[in-house]
């Protein structure tokens, strides 16, 4: 007879081990399999938590990792849990499944055991069920009426793509589980369909801060389930969808079905159906946003303000990302904007050294009146947002050349440096800092030159120029080269520009970083592959190459990166889109797709560069005698 059995040793029965064992109570905890089994052979290969790692905090064991505000992979997960069996040693028997627990005459239990060497039995005074809730796979009836030449695979099996024959996938399903399976099928290149549920989605951060985090400061995660309201039945309720992938991010399924993806809408069984009906396909351009789209937003924001006296409203000045991937543009009211951008100032006072950046993907074609009003429209859309720091593409007035291998054909208009266009985006920019490219006319020598040109403005006027250094292509025929970087100062603290190709070249933004730049705004109008160009945008290996030298020249210079680009087509250039802001590590933050929209993040620049430097401060630890700069031929 012992004093406690605990059935399953998942984290529930080994955190009830725990506290027995810290308590000195006698007990043994049997379990099917191995302790915390579930994570490392239930999890597919790219699972990521979809809850914050501090969160993990089992009794006697707290994630003390680097990254408090990251996701854990699945291996991740395992070898965190194996430290805590190994922190305590607590009793198990593995391989040891309870088929029954009997209630015994006089008091306790008797327990009836498979174990490796047969049944047993087992007496207990008191028993801990802590066998868990998801072990056990839902399969709907309709499953087993489907064809047996289709594969199945529930989503505990679910491992990876290469498990699933070649072709399409239909994912019934839109919980936590299915909208993240969909998106992996989806980025590993197959055509997705996907039934919707109605699991409705949440935005991953909301003013910077995760949502999981807001819910813990809102005290849900306190709360017994009986006490929600609606009591028990919550526990029925479907979970918000959204990941912890690439450091955490919204689903975004409107995303996906422009992308590619197809999308179901449920649709009612009827009587005398045998197997489950997809609904009609939803247009690519679907009304997700309204529908399902349910965000948050009030609710924190709600209890910010009366908690406001407790604790600040964004607690933590790290870096923090949402993504807002808006087709722009939205309008507003001139009066709604202003007020917004007061409130946002106050709430930037409150934010401490936050700033709002803003990388705009979007296109820009010929048509001069037409960028302009799209410029101001944008930065109108900004400002309303808080946007402080707007980047838009390259060739935003005029847009880009059509032809990188003859280009001459359809040349962009150019603009003289006091051209009246560009004066009035700086008086639209008004208190914001605005980059865009244009291609600028210059006289040198009596010579008219035509340059690919970055200009940054605010309201105050010109805050700094860059001329395009390095030229792929065709490029040198039509425009005359750039010859230097330099950073400049604006009131939002020292920045540099890049254009397009110029980010190739490691020096670029390294002279940058020297000369002071803090955050370098890199705007391009990048285009997929012109030689060997793939059928989806995202495997294009210009695509590769464009988030790779964004988060390289970042994570080099420990900067932080805000990058732009044109999207849709111009003559025979297919643009990239994949605008982003990254941090000084490299981590990508707030990122678009190929479609046009703005990636936006809040980062404490200073506070995230110092921090980035703090132990590894790559430019006071260079070597310049050992490199070889100029003059030696490559070999
Ligand atoms: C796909 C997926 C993703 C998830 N993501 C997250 C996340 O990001 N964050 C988060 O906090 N939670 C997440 N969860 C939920 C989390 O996994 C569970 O809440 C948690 O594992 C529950 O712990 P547990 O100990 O109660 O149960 P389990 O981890 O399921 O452990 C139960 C144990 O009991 C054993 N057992 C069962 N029956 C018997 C028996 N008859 N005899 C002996 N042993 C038995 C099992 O073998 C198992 O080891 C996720 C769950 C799933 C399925």
């Amino acid at each position: 007879m012992i004093r406690v059995a605990i059935v399953g040793a998942g984290q529930a029965g080994l955190s009830v081990s725990h506290h027995l064992t810290r308590l000195g109570v006698e007990h043994v905890l049997l379990e099917a399999a191995t302790p915390a089994h579930e994570w490392a052979d239930s999890r597919w290969d790219n699972f990521t938590l979809v809850t914050p790692n501090w969160h993990c905090r089992l009794p006697g064991h707290v994630y003390e990792g680097p990254d408090p505000d990251g996701f854990m992979t699945r291996d991740e997960v395992v070898a965190w849990l194996d430290d805590y069996v190994r922190s305590f040693d607590p009793p198990v028997r593995t391989h040891t499944r309870v088929v029954e627990a009997r209630e015994r005459d006089g008091g306790g239990f008797v327990l009836d055991l498979e174990t490796p060497d047969g049944p047993d039995t087992l007496e207990a005074d008191d028993v801990v069920v802590a066998t868990g809730g998801y072990h056990r796979p839902i399969e709907p009836a309709f499953a087993r009426a489907i064809d047996p030449s289709v594969t199945q695979l529930h989503s505990q099996q679910y491992r990876n793509a290469d498990q699933l024959p070649e072709g399409g996938v239909l994912v019934v399903g839109t919980g936590q589980s299915g909208a993240q399976i969909a998106e992996d099928l989806h980025l590993e290149g197959r055509q997705v369909h996907l039934a919707l549920g109605d699991a409705p989605r949440v935005a991953r951060f909301h003013r910077g801060r995760d949502c999981m985090t807001w819910l813990a400061d809102m005290g849900l995660y306190d709360t017994a389930v009986a006490q929600y309201p609606g009591g028990l039945a919550a526990r029925e309720k479907t979970n918000h969808y959204v990941t912890g992938r690439d450091g955490g991010r919204d689903i975004d399924l409107r995303a996906f079905a422009l992308d590619g993806m197809r999308l179901y809408e449920p649709r009612p069984r009827r009587r005398g159906d045998h197997v489950g009906r997809l609904g009609h396909r939803l247009p690519a351009r679907l009304p997700l946003a309204a529908g399902r789209g349910v965000r948050r937003d009030g609710t924190p924001d709600a209890h910010a303000r009366r908690d406001r006296g407790a604790r600040p409203v964004l607690r933590r000045p790290a870096v923090d990302a949402h993504v807002g991937v808006r087709t722009v543009p939205r309008r507003r009211s001139r009066r709604g904007a202003r007020r917004a951008v007061h409130r946002r100032r106050a709430a930037l006072g409150a934010r401490g050294g936050l700033m709002r950046i803003g990388a705009v993907a979007a296109h820009f074609g010929r048509d001069l009146d037409r960028a302009l009003a799209k410029v101001r429209a944008i930065i109108d859309s900004a400002r309303a947002d808080g946007v402080e720091l707007l980047v838009l593409p390259d060739a935003t007035l005029g847009g880009y050349l059509t032809d990188l291998r003859d280009p001459r054909a359809d040349l962009p208009p150019t603009l003289a440096q006091d051209d009246p266009r560009l004066a009035e985006v700086a008086a639209a920019a008004g208190d914001m800092v605005v980059c865009l490219g244009y291609t600028e006319s210059a006289e040198v020598d009596g010579e008219q030159l035509r340059h690919n040109a970055a200009l940054c403005v605010s309201g105050d006027g010109v805050l700094g120029r860059h001329r395009k250094v390095h030229q792929p292509l065709g490029e040198s025929l039509v425009y005359a080269p750039g010859d230097r970087f330099e950073a400049f100062d604006t009131p939002l603290g020292r920045l540099g520009m890049l254009i397009d190709y110029d980010k190739t070249f490691p020096e670029s933004a390294r002279s940058l970083a020297l000369d002071g730049a803090r955050v370098v705004a890199c705007l391009s109008a990048w285009p997929a592959s012109v030689t060997d160009r793939a059928s989806r945008l995202p495997q294009d290996r210009q695509s590769r190459l464009f988030d790779l030298y964004d988060s390289a020249r970042a994570a080099e210079n420990q900067v932080v990166w805000a990058s732009s680009n044109q999207t849709g087509v111009l003559g025979g250039l297919r643009f990239l889109g994949q605008a982003k802001v990254v941090g000084p590590g490299g981590d990508v933050l707030a990122r678009t797709w190929s479609k046009g929209g703005i990636a936006v993040a809040d980062v404490d620049v200073e506070h995230e560069v110092a921090r980035s430097r703090r132990v590894l401060h790559h430019l006071d630890e260079l070597r310049p005698d050992s490199y070889v700069t100029t003059g030696r031929e490559p070999s």
